[in-house]
Formats: structure tokens, C-alpha cells, sequence
């Protein structure tokens, strides 16, 4: 493995999930490693994504529990909000990651350069900043992927997910483009947090790729929490007032919505530009993804790819196993491919959704004769807190097997509970599995062994 013709066995670009993953995996293999990255090491997940995001998710929610607080007998007597404080804690944190991160790398002796690399060959990067040539018998670009900034006229007013985090106030008014997983999750942690909030997509879906069932739960209630939608009005233009604020000018509408902020989330796309992927014969796919085959090799023999620049599925989970298995692989001898059936996935939203498997549209496609059993209950929490809202659990079954072949929720912990119950479906069980699961009561889990 070890080439003394090279200065590293391999040179990581892009120190995120996957980066990371890799490096310190073939560091334990004995490789000779090496990182360069040009921000901050972490990645778009501990740095400006996931986790930043999760905390803001927790701190918009104590507005729900203090609102409930009376209910079980507390006298809450002033409350308030002040966004420096949590935004800082929340950087704090990001930086402690930071740091646990690095020292990941230095504990398994990876070389850190913390500075742009460009490929120059099948076997060589050059440094922006330094102007160092190195050389590396493989090459893993794992450079993420990066908000996507539609093209309309003022577009530079707006703000993506990377400066989401940092924000000088909280706004009144946040218009978000886009009605994804990033849209929806900043629309409940604006709304939450006190802020008017207006979700405007080009279509007339939200969450593409989800239940309908559920994207319908999930609209219902959070209109009636307050976030307003537009729908089918792609934006013609942002104008910037005297007085800072933002006017959004939509297709099809007279008037302009005005906002504090405006946060584009239109989907993110796998960052590729100045890498010198034409100095190696790299070859890129129509939507600007480095193309791999399923040992995650590019079209260089000596370069591989993982993460979401391969825009594969832009998961941070995936990132590390494309990571880890490149590095088992190549340095460990281990022949791991990675299985992409059966991916959980859940949007922070408030409520949160969660789903594994196929939808019952797409199951519906593939199996023809399917049986849907669904539980639609209001969780305890709710009626105590009288809130409405209601959680919706709806399991789709093969007919012809009893195999449960997608499971999708809507309504508190959603996340929480997919993910032991994904085992479950992953591992092939049954509606009858599930039904000889005696109940634990009371939870909102429970619900998963009672539907009809
Ligand atoms: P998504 O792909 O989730 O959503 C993009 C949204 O933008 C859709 O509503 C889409 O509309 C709209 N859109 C796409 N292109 C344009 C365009 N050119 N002009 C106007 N609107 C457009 O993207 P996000 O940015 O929210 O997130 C990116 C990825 O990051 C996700 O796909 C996900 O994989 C990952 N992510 C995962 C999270 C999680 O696991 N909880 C959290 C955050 C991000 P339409 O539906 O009509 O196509």
C-alpha cells in the first residue's frame, strides 16, 4: 500500500463527514494521510447544517413548553427571548466540535492543511495558499455540496442556509424560498421563535419525496400555527429599500411580500468548481456530480469521491459509510459496499417527520397490491398542552408477504421512534412482527404496534 514514491498514501480533499471518516479510517490502516479543507473542519453537518440546526430546533421549542408550563402547575411569570444568546451558545458548541474534530485527525497523525487544494493530476494537488505540490498514490475528493442561489434579479439579498446561523437579530418577517427539508425546518424554528414566516415554492409540493399523507398533516398544522404558503409562485425578483427591508416579488402575485430576511433554500449542489477535476480525467454528471461506480471510484483510477458531491443521497449518515467503506477498502482490504435500501430519514420540522421505505405511492408502483394501516391520534402532550394537532403513523404492507415495506410519521419524537422501528423494516419483519409487539403504554411509540 505504502508508496515511498508519493508524499501520502492519501490526500483527503474536504474534511467534513466523509473526509474525516475516511482519513482517520485508512490512518488506522496503516495509510499515510493527509486533509487539506479551505474552511473549517467539521463540515457542512457540524458546522453550518445538522447540528447547529438541531440546537436551534431545541431552543425555538421551549416556546411550546413554557406555553404548556401552566398547564402542569407552573407560574411562569415573564417570559422572553434574546437571540445573541442562544445563536452564541449554539457557535460555542460548533466550535467545540471543531475542535474534537481536529483532534480526531491529530490523534490518528493525519496531515491538516487548512487551505484550498486543486487537483493537478491522477496523483497531485496543489495548495492555494502555499503553492506546496504533493503528491498521493489516491486521491478522495469529499467536498459536500453547496446552496444552490437561484438565478433572479437581487438574489444577492438573500441569504442561504451558511449565513442562517449567524444573523445580527432575529427578524419579524422571513420569507423562505424553497419548501424542502431546509425551508420547513427554519420556517418552524422562525415561527417558534416569534417571527412571521412565509413559505414560497416554485411548485405546488412541499417535501418532495415524502408521504403525501403527511406532507398534508404537516402543512395543515403549521398553517394553523401561523407560517403562511405560496405556492406555484416562482420569485422575479428581490428589491432592497431605503430602510433595509427586502421586497419579494413573486410570479403571479401583485404585490411583493416584505421581509427582514429572505432565506433561499432551494436544494444544494455538489461543489466541484476549481477543484481541477479536468487535469485528471474526472468525469462530472449532468447535475455537476463527480460520477463513481460502486466502490465509489471516479473515472481516474487513482481518484474516489464520496459524500454529497457524488449527489447521491445528501445524507450526512451516508457520507460516513461511503467514507468508512472507501477507506476499509482501499486500505484495509475489506470489500464493503455500501446497501442504500431502506435509508431512515426525518425533517426537523415542527412536528417532526420521520420515514423509511417506500411511500404508498411509490410502494403502490412497485408491489401493485399493498395494505396501508395508519394510526391518526392526538398525542397526550397535545390534549394536555390543547393543542389540536395530531400525529399521523402510517405503515405500508406488501400484501402478497405481510412485509412492512415503508413506515412514515408526523407528530413529537418522530425521528426518535423511526429510527428503532427503520431496524424493523430493514431487517424484513412483519405486520404480524409488529403485532404480536406487546404495547408500551403509554407512549406515542405504542402506536406502531396498534394500527389498523
Ligand atoms: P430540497 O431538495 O429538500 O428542496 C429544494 C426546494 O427548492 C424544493 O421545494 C424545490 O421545489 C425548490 N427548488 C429547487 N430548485 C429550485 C429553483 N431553481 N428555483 C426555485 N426553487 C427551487 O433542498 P434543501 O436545500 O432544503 O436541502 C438540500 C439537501 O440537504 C436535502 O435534499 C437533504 O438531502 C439535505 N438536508 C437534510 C436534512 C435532514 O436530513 N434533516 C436537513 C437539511 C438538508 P420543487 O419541490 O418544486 O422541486
Amino acid at each position: 500500500m505504502a508508496d515511498p514514491e508519493y508524499d501520502f498514501d492519501l490526500f483527503v480533499i474536504g474534511a467534513g463527514s466523509g473526509g474525516v471518516r475516511a482519513s482517520r479510517i485508512a490512518a488506522s490502516h496503516g495509510a499515510r494521510v493527509a486533509v487539506a479543507e479551505e474552511y473549517r473542519i467539521g463540515g457542512t453537518c457540524v458546522i453550518r447544517g445538522c447540528v447547529p440546526k438541531k440546537l436551534l430546533v431545541y431552543g425555538s421549542h421551549f416556546a411550546e413548553e413554557l406555553q404548556d408550563a401552566a398547564n402542569y402547575g407552573w407560574t411562569v411569570d415573564k417570559t422572553g427571548f434574546d437571540w445573541p444568546t442562544l445563536r452564541d451558545a449554539v457557535l460555542r458548541d460548533v466550535d467545540r466540535l471543531n475542535t474534537a474534530y481536529t483532534a480526531t485527525l491529530e490523534t490518528h497523525k493525519v496531515d491538516r492543511f487548512l487551505e484550498r487544494a486543486t487537483i493537478t493530476g491522477p496523483h497531485s494537488v496543489k495548495l492555494a495558499d502555499s503553492g506546496r505540490e504533493i503528491t498521493a498514490g489516491h486521491i478522495l475528493i469529499a467536498t459536500g455540496a453547496w446552496p444552490v442561489r437561484p438565478d433572479f434579479e437581487g438574489s444577492e439579498h438573500c441569504i442561504t442556509s451558511n449565513e442562517v446561523f449567524h444573523l445580527e437579530k432575529l427578524p419579524r418577517k422571513v420569507v423562505i424560498a424553497g419548501a424542502g427539508y431546509i425551508a420547513l425546518e427554519f420556517a418552524g424554528i422562525f415561527n417558534a421563535l416569534g417571527c412571521h414566516v412565509t413559505v414560497v415554492n416554485r411548485s405546488e409540493t412541499l417535501l418532495r419525496g415524502y408521504d403525501e399523507g403527511l406532507r398534508d398533516r404537516l402543512l395543515q398544522i403549521t398553517m394553523a400555527r401561523g407560517i403562511e404558503y405560496k405556492f406555484n409562485c416562482p420569485f422575479e425578483k428581490v428589491v432592497k429599500r431605503d430602510d433595509g427591508c427586502l421586497e419579494a416579488w413573486l410570479n403571479n402575485q401583485p404585490d411583493p411580500l416584505i421581509a427582514d430576511v429572505i432565506l433561499v433554500a432551494t436544494g444544494r449542489r455538489p461543489k466541484i468548481e476549481g477543484l481541477g477535476l479536468e487535469n485528471a480525467g474526472v468525469e462530472v454528471g449532468e447535475r455537476g456530480e463527480i460520477k463513481v461506480d460502486d466502490t465509489a471510484k471516479t473515472s481516474c483510477d487513482s481518484i474516489y469521491a464520496v459524500g454529497d458531491v457524488t449527489d447521491r443521497v445528501q445524507l450526512t449518515p451516508i457520507a460516513i459509510r461511503e467514507g468508512q467503506a472507501f477507506a476499509d477498502r482501499v486500505f484495509g482490504n475489506k470489500d464493503v459496499r455500501i446497501n442504500y435500501d431502506c435509508i431512515p430519514s426525518a425533517v426537523f420540522s415542527q412536528p417532526p417527520l420521520a420515514s423509511v421505505g417506500l411511500t404508498e405511492g411509490q410502494a403502490r408502483n412497485k408491489y401493485g397490491s399493498i395494505k396501508v394501516f395508519s394510526s391518526d391520534f392526538r398525542p397526550m402532550k397535545n390534549v394536555f398542552g390543547h393543542r389540536p394537532e395530531r400525529g399521523l403513523y402510517k405503515m405500508i404492507v406488501d400484501a402478497a408477504t405481510d412485509k412492512i415495506i415503508g413506515l412514515h410519521m408526523i407528530g413529537p419524537e418522530a425521528p426518535e421512534i423511526l429510527q428503532a422501528a427503520a431496524i424493523a423494516v430493514k431487517a424484513g419483519l412483519t405486520k404480524d412482527d409488529f403485532d404480536q409487539t406487546v404495547a408500551l403504554h403509554p407512549s406515542m411509540a405504542e402506536e406502531l404496534v396498534l394500527m389498523k
